[in-house]
């Protein structure tokens, strides 16, 4: 079956999935106020990886316990706007609970193992498709520790991952050391994930993933969407006045997608886990692996531009201003962890701030309302958008079909009502 589809947004998953049903011979017309592959969308900043061990929720067993902590700790990985917790508090009540026991987190584990366990091949056979191979390369993930016993602690994450069957090696001190020189003397315990991939430049990928569907007959709009109208037939009014109908309109708007769900009156949960990244400017990185020390827990990733460093989680509405004091953290552990830093003192730093649209049960929104079975939502990717965008757009094809079969059940809209 065909038929003529909007797609709203242009990030990584909706460019993947533009792209993908243009192949899939639909009619696709991809409309985004942005410049596909800007600054705006999440999919522009993020670390670039595309880690199938990236299955564990955040919200774990005893994170509870941790967040008071965090809370207090300036220099902590994750933090909360105070103006913010009455509004954010159903939101982070259903984060807590979602994560409470570990048969909650062993389900959503399997379910995102179902999204990631082949991310990396999806992302090369793209990035083939697209004709940027050398924008996604294959060289493994590293998962920095302290010490064996700072590895070990974390044995809840490590054990599903294995039981999922991501394949990682276990490198000591000796192996660190051959393998990343580079790596400072406060990691002496590392966890390779051999299949691991990421992406050297996530602007320019998610670009060049629009212009390929353009070749493939994709209609690009510039504009955003200002509202979604269902009856008679699925239409979206565009910023600016006109409309445009369709069989089915694929909402991959990131975050911006609550704000189109609520004028449907369609309350899905969805916060911004806002992230930064600093990117130290340098024509070379001194290693190729890309590295997640869990001190800072951020992802260190050498990219065409330089080393990037991504990761903090900061609970605050969309409009706030950025706080620049969370990038510092970030360098302040990069500085910590790698000692070649310190003589890079030439390099630019670029900032940057942007949104994780998150649920809180740690997995994305797909599949058609129940509602309004023409309208097809595609968001909620949180940490995990990146390395998930192209089978989302497998799942989103699954749905127009008709046939999406009972296991991609986990991620329709009717968990939350909807
Ligand atoms: C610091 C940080 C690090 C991260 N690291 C990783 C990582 O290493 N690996 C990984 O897999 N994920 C990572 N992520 C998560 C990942 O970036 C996101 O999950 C993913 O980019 C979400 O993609 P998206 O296409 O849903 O949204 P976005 O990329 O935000 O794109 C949404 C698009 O919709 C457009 N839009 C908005 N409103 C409208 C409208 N009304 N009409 C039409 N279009 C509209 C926007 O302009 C934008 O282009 C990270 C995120 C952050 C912030």
């Amino acid at each position: 079956m065909t038929g003529k589809v909007i797609v709203l947004g242009a990030g990584i998953v909706g460019a993947s999935t533009a792209l993908r049903l243009a192949d899939a011979g639909w009619n696709v017309t991809l409309c985004d106020g942005g410049r596909p592959g800007g600054e705006g969308a999440a999919s522009y900043g993020n670390g670039g990886w595309i880690s199938p061990a990236s299955i564990i929720p955040m919200s774990v067993p005893g994170i509870w316990r941790k967040l008071p902590g965090y809370l207090l700790d300036r220099s902590g990985p994750l933090t909360i706007d105070w103006a913010s917790i009455p509004r954010l508090a159903p939101w982070l009540f259903r984060f807590l609970l979602a994560g409470a026991t570990e048969a909650r987190v062993t389900r959503t584990a399997r379910h995102l193992n179902s999204l990631l366990h082949d991310a990396p091949a999806r992302h090369l056979a793209l990035a083939q498709r697209i004709g940027q191979q050398q924008l996604v390369i294959q060289k493994g993930l590293l998962y920095a520790y302290p010490d064996r016993a700072a590895f070990e602690a974390e044995s809840l994450s490590w054990r599903l991952r294995r039981e999922n069957g991501v394949a990682f090696e276990e490198w000591d001190e000796s192996e660190l050391r051959r393998q990343l020189p580079a790596l400072g003397p406060n990691h002496r315990f590392g966890a390779y994930v051999t299949k691991g991939a990421h992406c050297i430049n996530t602007g320019a990928y998610v670009a060049g993933i629009v212009e390929a569907a353009i070749k493939a007959g994709v209609r690009f709009v510039q504009r955003g969407a200002y509202s979604i109208l269902t009856t008679p037939t699925p239409r979206v009014v565009l910023d600016g006045g006109d409309s445009l109908a369709a069989d089915y309109i694929i909402v991959a708007a990131g975050i911006h997608s609550g704000r189109l769900m609520r004028g449907l009156g369609i309350k899905i949960p969805l916060e911004s886990e806002r992230g930064y990244h600093v990117t130290i400017t340098s024509d070379e990185v001194p290693f190729d692996i890309p590295v997640m020390p869990s001190t800072g827990k951020m992802a260190n990733t050498p990219t065409e531009m330089g080393l990037r460093l991504s990761g903090q989680v900061e609970l605050a509405s969309v409009d706030k201003a950025p706080n620049w004091r969370r990038a510092e953290v970030l360098q302040s552990h990069a500085l910590a962890s790698y000692p070649y830093l310190a003589n890079e003192s030439q390099s630019e730093l670029k900032l940057w701030m942007g949104h994780r649209p998150s649920t809180p049960d740690g997995l994305p929104v797909i599949g058609p309302l129940r509602q309004y079975p023409g309208i097809v939502t595609a968001f909620g990717h949180g940490h995990v958008g990146l390395a998930s965008g192209p089978k989302t757009a497998d799942l989103v094809l699954h749905a127009l079909d008709g046939r999406q079969p009972e296991r991609e059940g986990a991620f329709l809209p009717a968990r939350f009502g909807c």
